[in-house]
């Protein structure tokens, strides 16, 4: 077993295309697009014992908005 990297991300409710990997879980844009989407890893999805874990997408802009802490643009 390996420690996480990251915290993990806790979503209340996402979109089809989200769980599908298809939108950015962050802003919703389309990563159907030449960019493509960059993992975030795991997140939670939903509250309390509904809740279970799936590996969600972002786009490129909102993935180094997260991935950075105190990076300018
Ligand atoms: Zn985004």
């Amino acid at each position: 077993m390996t420690a996480p990297t990251k915290p993990v991300l806790r979503f209340r409710q996402i979109t089809y295309a989200q769980h599908q990997g298809w939108a950015c879980v962050l802003c919703g844009a389309s990563l159907w697009t030449a960019e493509g989407g960059v993992s975030l890893g795991h997140a939670s999805i939903g509250d309390g014992p509904r809740a279970y874990t799936i590996e969600v997408y972002a786009c490129p802009r909102c993935a180094s908005a997260t991935e950075t802490t105190t990076e300018g643009s």
